[in-house]
């Protein structure tokens, strides 16, 4: 039989880079709460409409066909979810979040998604991200708030990517600067790959999430950067996410190329990016999103959000990573029948908040003490017949291999100061 193995870009995490995982998600989870997000957990998979609709034909998931897209048995499509925002804005319109919970509604999630992707450094099909979206409020106040709490994570982390700012303007700019985009292109789109030619023929913008070197360099020639088309409300709202941004003492770069690969994005997009971590070197997007909420069937309704890429952030870690690492405080060794008395100790201990391993057979006292010494155990509590006898079981300190004996019903008072 072939061997069987998870499958290409999606692996599996164990100790202790689980344990990494969850260190970083517990970062974000209580940074998360104090700036007043709260949890909510869509599903894995969504109608493949709901990411339709929303990203428009020119984006990058859909036009490099990055969907994890399949029939169900009754022929629905259905795709797994490759980013979060969507579906945040679904469950949104959905369940009525705003009247339910009160304008505007600040969420969280932390998860898996899915894009079909050439898996590469800190890329992988199956990918983990921690978002927040803040949803029912087009103030430039939120977007800073949003880029400081990002800041803010990598931070705590012992991180410091580079935090690149742009605007997309709104929908009338975005327009405007398409005509000016196309015509600028005209006489280079020829040197331009296939799908920069629909680009530019359908959504000019989209031609800055090309990954083709040679589109890449043509786009950093002279091309005149959005924010000269910005309309003066736009120009205003940029301005103040700057303004307070300087105001907290977060620094940024202008970076007039920097566009979101969704056609929802508006104004504010941001990036934070560790070039440490190669050529894709981005761990947090983010931007805001007014237009996406009545996409899906909501009423007018401006939103803001980012996504952290767990993995990314914790490649950018390197020898940085929180290794917290597991070994039990007490270590329970027993001779004979005992292992019912054992497991009772263990019970009370646990109780008392140590973490406790209880040899699983018994094996003579030798083997189970190695066992303890190489689970990293600080003690060894011995359960033999001559101590349960007298009601009591033998402490042993597995540094210094000092012994006493405790009475059973001391233990905890002993040991779990
Ligand atoms: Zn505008
Ligand atoms: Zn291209």
């Amino acid at each position: 039989m072939a061997k069987i193995q998870a499958p290409r870009g999606a692996s599996d995490l164990y100790p202790p880079d689980s344990e990494v995982l969850a260190e970083v998600e517990a970062t974000a989870l209580r940074l998360f709460d104090r700036y007043g997000y709260r949890a909510i957990e869509t599903p894995t998979f969504e109608h493949t409409e709901v990411f339709l609709r929303t990203y428009g034909e020119t984006s990058e998931v859909v036009l490099d066909k990055e969907m994890y897209t399949f029939e169900d048995r009754r022929g629905r499509s259905l795709s797994l979810r490759p980013e979060g925002t969507a579906p945040v804005a679904r469950a949104f319109v959905e369940h009525n979040l705003g009247s339910k919970l009160g304008l505007p509604v600040r969420l969280f999630y932390s998860g898996w998604f899915f894009r079909y992707e050439r898996p590469q450094k800190a890329r992988q099909r199956q990918f983990h991200q921690m978002g927040a979206e803040c949803v029912g409020s087009a103030e430039p106040l939120v977007d800073a708030e949003l880029i400081v709490l990002a800041h803010e994570f990598f931070e705590q982390l012992g991180l410091t990517p580079e935090l690149q700012l742009n605007s997309m303007g709104c929908v009338a700019d975005r327009q405007r600067y398409g005509a000016v985009l196309r015509e600028a292109l005209a006489d280079k789109v020829d040197d331009m790959c296939d799908d920069c030619h629909l680009r530019v023929e359908k959504n000019p913008l989209r031609v800055f999430d090309c990954k083709v070197p040679g589109c890449k360099k043509i786009l950093r020639g002279d091309i005149p950067p959005i924010t000269e088309y910005l309309c003066e409300e736009c120009r205003v709202h940029y301005r103040a996410v700057q303004d307070t941004l300087e105001v907290l003492g977060v620094a940024w770069k202008d970076e007039p190329t920097l566009v979101r690969g969704f056609d929802y994005y508006t104004r504010t997009v941001y990036e934070f990016q560790a070039p440490e971590i190669g050529a894709r070197p981005t761990v947090c997007a983010g931007g805001r999103y007014d237009g996406l909420v009545e996409q899906l069937g909501g009423p007018t309704t401006p939103a803001s959000g980012f996504a952290i890429g767990t993995t990314a952030t914790i490649e950018a870690l390197g020898t940085k990573r929180p290794v917290r690492g597991w070994h039990p405080d007490v270590y329970i060794v027993w001779l004979g029948d005992l292992g019912g008395v054992a497991l009772a100790a263990a019970t009370d201990l646990r109780r008392a908040g140590l973490r406790v391993t209880v040899s699983d057979e018994p094996k003579s006292m030798k083997a189970q003490l190695r066992a303890a010494d190489k689970a990293g155990a600080i003690r060894a509590v011995i359960v033999g017949p001559d101590e349960v006898a007298r009601r009591a079981a033998t402490v042993r300190e597995l540094g210094t291999g000092e012994q006493r004996e405790v009475l059973l019903d001391r233990l905890v008072t002993e040991l779990a100061p």
